[in-house]
């Protein structure tokens, strides 16, 4: 039997490679954490949902000031924004939750952190820092990067990622962002309410294209109104440093080429894999088109090796990536057989308003063929939105042909709160009759859940059917409007 120096070996300190780290430490198996960066957090704290998150706030609330009057509050003048008064708060949220992922505190769990790039030598062991480690199973969460496309000219010119976005210098003053997905589409309405002049190109004719389009076009209109600047069905042909300046040139829905120019590009266009210097080709590990190629339990085509997170492309959030961590655990350490399941996972993009999903949308159950009905309820008719001036926005309930739950969109205020009742609904199979009859706190955004469900049941108990039984029965007289006052 060969032995070796660790249980687990793991290679990036982000959401997925902790969870593991956690997991394997705790249940008592000899766990290093190997990561590249001088500490532990990955993306997510460091360049992604932490600061954003921080940045949205920030943005919001400047937002809430210059619109004061919408209140009954005076209006209020308010200078232009400090930049980098807002990156020290970035940093102070940030270092405070650098805290939950130090290495004092893995440590204590039991894990051993160490800190450089790996190289796998053989299917067992890394050359780390010029010496040679070995672990019976392996785990790869080395977490992807910026995609960068090959746009003519881009590589010569000074553009941005969510790498140094965060910690820019100075509020740029105008902004071309490439790309609309969730990241591109909640930095442009940050930045466009603190103050920055924002174009969004996009190569389709749709933002945040994995969503129904009927939600992602009204988030449109609020940044629309806000001031963004869409540029759909728009082709890059090719990008140039002017200096203080940079231009695109793109090509239009019309076929007419157009030159626009910004201080900054952000490019938001997907992510890559961060598998490049990690030498898998010689240990036989494969890769397909979205990144580390798993199966349902995550073993990659070396058995032994696991891949988790970003770097397998499948579901890009921090949340994917900490129960993906969970899966490893219980197959490499556990060795209790567990698959991956996505059916209800869910997401949310941060604009304002929010946008969240769990289970299938109307694109997902057309593209599988499903056979499905749409209920919906607009926050308009919520109290609750109605006293916080929030009134754009609906629930969206899919229903399968039997009445079952597909899934739920919401776009509106705390939507990624409001889901979190449907995950468990969806999640524990509780019946649209529980959900409708449990009783929800008034005013709350909450009930808009439990109204989407009561207007489908509703149909069915105000039916002509329960009325004709309850007037045979009970011998009641039915409508009252409209009829003359009883004379006595
Ligand atoms: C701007 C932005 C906003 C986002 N907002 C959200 C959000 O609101 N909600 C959400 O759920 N998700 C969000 N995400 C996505 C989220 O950040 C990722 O899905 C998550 O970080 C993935 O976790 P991970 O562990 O796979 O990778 P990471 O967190 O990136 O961790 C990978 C780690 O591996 C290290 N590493 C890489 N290569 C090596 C190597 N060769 N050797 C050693 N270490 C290595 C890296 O330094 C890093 O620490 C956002 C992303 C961005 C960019």
């Amino acid at each position: 039997m060969p032995s070796y120096d660790y249980d687990m070996g793991i290679i990036g300190g982000g959401a997925a490679g902790l969870t593991v780290a956690s997991g394997a430490a705790q249940l008592g198996a000899k766990t290093l954490l190997i990561e590249k960066e001088n500490s532990l957090g990955g993306d997510c704290l460091h360049y992604g949902c932490v600061p954003s998150k921080t940045l949205i706030r920030t943005a919001q609330v400047y937002h809430l000031m210059k619109n004061s009057g919408a209140f009954g509050l005076p209006a209020v003048d308010v200078p232009p924004v400090d930049f980098q008064a807002i990156k020290k708060r970035i940093q102070a949220v940030i270092d405070k939750i650098q805290k939950h992922d130090s290495e004092e505190r893995f440590c204590s769990l039991g894990a051993k952190i160490a800190f450089g790039e790996p190289f796998f030598r053989d299917e067992h062991a890394v050359q780390l820092n010029g010496k040679t480690v070995s672990a019976k199973n392996w785990v790869i969460a080395t977490g992807s990067s910026p995609s960068i496309p090959a746009t003519e000219g881009l590589d010569h010119t000074r553009y941005i990622t969510n790498k140094n976005l965060f910690y820019l210098d100075d509020l740029p003053s105008s902004m071309i962002i490439l790309g609309a997905g969730p990241i591109a589409i909640e930095m442009a309405q940050a930045f466009c309410r603190l103050g920055t002049k924002v174009t969004v190109v996009q190569r389709s004719g749709q933002i945040l294209t994995r969503e129904d389009k009927d939600m992602a076009d009204e988030i449109m209109k609020v940044l629309g109104s806000e001031g963004v600047d869409f540029r759909l069905n728009a082709s890059v042909l090719h990008v140039k440093d002017l200096g203080a300046d940079k231009e695109i040139v793109l090509k239009d829905g019309e076929g007419k080429a157009l030159s626009l120019k910004a201080e900054k590009i952000l490019v938001a266009m997907g992510r890559d894999p961060n598998t490049g210097a990690l030498g898998l080709e010689g240990i036989g590990v494969e890769l397909d088109r979205k990144g580390i190629r798993v199966d349902d339990r995550l073993r990659t085509t070396q058995k032994h090796i696991y891949a988790a997170g970003d770097v397998t492309g499948a579901y890009q959030f921090t949340h994917a990536a900490g129960y993906e961590g969970g899966i490893v655990v219980s197959n490499a350490v556990v060795h209790l057989p567990r698959k991956t399941n996505y059916t209800f996972l869910p997401w949310c993009t941060y604009t304002d308003p929010e946008l969240a999903s769990v289970g299938m949308n109307e694109k997902r159950a057309k593209e599988a063929g499903m056979d499905y009905s749409v209920w919906t309820e607009p926050f308009k008719d919520n109290d609750r939105s109605l006293s916080e001036g929030e009134e754009t926005g609906k629930i969206k309930l899919l229903l399968d042909k039997n009445e079952k739950p597909l899934g739920v969109q919401i776009l509106g205020p705390h939507a990624g709160e409001l889901v979190s009742e449907w995950v468990a609904v969806l999640n524990a199979k509780v019946k649209l009759s529980t959900l409708a009859a449990a009783v929800h706190p008034y005013p709350t955004l909450g009930e808009i859940n439990k109204r989407v469900a009561g207007t489908l049941l509703s149909r069915k108990i105000f039916s002509d059917r329960v009325r004709k039984g309850l007037k045979f029965f009970f011998n009641l007289k039915g409508r009252a409007c409209g009829e003359d006052w009883p004379v006595t």
